[in-house]
């Protein structure tokens, strides 16, 4: 989310310490992710839930009201993020959040296809107001195909205007989810309005090649579906 400018003001005067931090971090080792390096000696403060300051000395940013939490023995690093993970498979998606947390995690990107599957559209809506409940950010990508194959099961599914109205919705990012990608190569019509639609709005082509190689990849790369580019390796999602 963009932050104002006098959300910034205040970062800018909360790393001078003219504004006190609401928390500082001391004592633990900082993971830099930029350079590997693993530092020692190193204090954050945070402001309105971000970092204003990483340094050797957060005293400058300490109030009456700072909580200083000692993290003596721990590694600090930003979060992780998972970059394709299934979130609806074993329990509601807010549960299986609960326990992503704690590990580090905290932002990863999920498709709705198992709610899209059971529910049709009603679904996709219900996974989105769940995650949105959670302070784990999930980056939503909407299944271009539920079910996978219609021929072999008769699940719910979503019309091309449900997907249009998916991907109209801002907490999705783009549309997920071609384990069927032979439907793309053959050239399928409906797939194909669908990542019209989407990269109309600017939105994110997610897919599995699983076992494609050669032709067969290069024709899902230009029908945008392989974005995650899994095509050499296993299926591994
Ligand atoms: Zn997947």
């Amino acid at each position: 989310m963009a932050r104002s400018r006098a959300q910034i003001e205040r970062l800018i005067r909360g790393a001078m310490g003219e504004i006190k931090a609401d928390l500082i971090i001391i004592g633990g080792k900082l993971v830099n992710v930029y350079s590997g390096e693993i530092l020692d000696g190193m204090e954050i403060a945070v402001l309105d839930g971000r970092i204003c300051y990483v340094g050797p000395s957060a005293a400058h940013t300490r109030g009456d009201a700072t909580e200083v939490l000692d993290a003596r023995g721990l590694y600090v690093s930003p979060g992780f993020i998972d970059a394709h993970t299934h979130i609806g498979h074993f329990c509601r998606p807010y549960e299986y959040l609960q326990a992503y947390l704690p590990h580090g995690t905290t932002a990863l990107v999920a498709s709705c296809d198992e709610p899209a599957t059971v529910f049709g559209f009603k679904g996709v809506k219900l996974f989105l107001d769940e995650v949105e409940a959670h302070p784990l950010r999930v980056y939503t990508v909407i299944s271009m195909v539920a079910p996978q194959d219609p021929l072999l099961c008769s699940t719910a599914s979503l019309s091309q205007s449900e997907v249009a109205a998916g991907l109209d919705d801002p907490r999705v990012i783009g549309l997920g989810e071609i384990v069927s990608w032979l439907r793309l190569v053959q050239g399928d019509q409906e797939l194909l309005e669908r990542i019209e639609m989407a990269l109309e709005r600017g939105k994110i082509i997610h897919g599995h090649t699983a076992r494609t190689r050669d032709q067969k990849l290069c024709a899902i790369a230009a029908g945008r579906a392989g974005e995650t580019a899994l095509g050499i390796l296993d299926d591994v999602a």
